[in-house]
């Protein structure tokens, strides 16, 4: 990831490595008696993927998953020893890498299957099962067929089942039961084989959710794994702008692309070093004069104003004192005061998007990093 020194970003990423551990540690007491690997793909959800792969290491992590075999490659050049699943799955021609970086799929097919018994015979591999998200995986019918052969079961090195939620962010919702019947249907076949099936949210469905391992994300990451009830988790990410200018405008003024938001009064107006480019959805713009929209800035929550640009956004100050607010002054975007989900929320996305559409202009900032 390139590197923007202080000085030179309008922007700053504070990443809290130690908010990061306690959280790990959280999720650990929640799972328990299961283990608790986490999901690491995407830069570790645009964290930087090596840093907290390292940080949750020294904290006891020994179970990885990404998404693409590449991410996996980078994540082995760093922790020689952990067991790294690939969620992908794997297309032809890419047995090689996988075994060259000792990296485990998780087989969403019959023919994925085969090709990994004929290619990779003995080493070991996942296989992921279609619960009713409907995305990667087998069915029922498929898994029977492959597995209710026991010459089958001879050729393969399984050593972990894996199904995934749609709903689990809604714990009253009826597709979890259904999700979790449909499970055993096919463990029955694999019954000793240690099992995956919560994310975040579902290790706080309960003790019939986290079966031997679960797959942590969003909530080490500071994501509420529970929403509508108190965020159990730390605050991890700050997103702060800086200040590049603060203007006044007249009553009746308009602000940004299209004048979208017009001064009800003679207003001060601060404009922060952040636009989509570096992540800020561009949903986030307001005309209207009270938007739901906000960042912190002083002490004081504000509204944002006008639209979002490529590398900038305003704020409305008025109602702060000049000596308060200066060029260079940090304004939070999201963070201890600005949930990122309140955040996501009032772009109408969720803070996985948020936090992995971040961008490389800014200054990134490891608080507590030991390695
Ligand atoms: C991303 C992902 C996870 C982690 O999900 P969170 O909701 O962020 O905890 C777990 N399992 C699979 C299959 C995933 O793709």
């Amino acid at each position: 990831m390139t590197e923007v020194p202080e000085h030179l970003a309008s922007a700053i990423v504070s990443i809290d490595l130690a908010a990061l551990c306690t959280n790990y540690r959280t999720l650990c007491k929640q799972a328990a008696p299961a283990a608790c690997g986490v999901a690491i793909k995407g830069e570790a959800y645009g964290l930087g993927m090596a840093v907290v792969a390292k940080a949750l290491w020294n904290e006891g992590c020994r179970n990885y998953f990404v998404s693409r075999p590449s991410e996996g490659a980078e994540l082995r050049a760093v922790l020689a020893d952990a067991a790294i699943y690939v969620l992908d799955g794997f297309y032809l021609g890419q047995a090689e890498f996988y075994m060259h970086h000792k990296l485990i799929p998780a087989l969403i097919s019959i023919d994925q299957a085969q090709e990994w018994a004929k290619v990779a015979a003995g080493r070991p591999c996942a296989i992921h099962v279609d619960t009713g998200i409907s995305r990667l995986g087998f069915t029922v019918a498929e898994f029977k067929k492959l597995f209710g052969d026991d010459e089958f079961i001879k050729l393969i090195h399984i050593n972990l089942l894996v199904s995934h939620l749609a709903c689990s962010d809604e714990d009253e919702h009826e597709m979890n039961a259904k999700q979790l019947a449909a499970f055993y249907k096919f463990r029955k076949y694999l019954p000793d084989v240690p099992a995956s099936f919560a994310n975040s949210s579902g290790i706080f469905l309960g003790g019939a959710y986290t079966f031997d391992l679960v797959r942590a994300g969003v909530a080490l990451y500071g994501g509420n794994p529970t929403p509508g009830k108190p965020n159990p988790m730390k605050t991890v990410v700050t997103l702060q702008a800086k200040v590049m200018q603060t203007r006044h405008v007249k009553q009746g003024d308009t602000i940004g692309y299209s004048a979208t938001w017009t001064a009800p009064r003679d207003s001060k107006i601060a404009i922060l070093g952040a636009g989509y480019r570096d992540g800020i959805p561009r949903k986030l713009s307001s005309s209207q004069i009270d938007g739901p929209a906000q960042v912190y800035i002083a002490g004081s929550r504000v509204p944002i104003v006008g639209r979002v640009s490529m590398d900038m956004m305003a704020c409305d100050v008025t109602d702060i004192p000049d000596a308060e607010i200066s060029r260079g002054t940090l304004a939070e975007i999201f963070g201890p005061h600005i949930s990122v989900d309140e955040a996501a929320a009032s772009a109408g996305t969720i803070s996985y998007e948020l936090l992995t559409h971040l961008g490389n202009r800014y200054h990134r900032r490891y608080i507590g990093d030991e390695s």
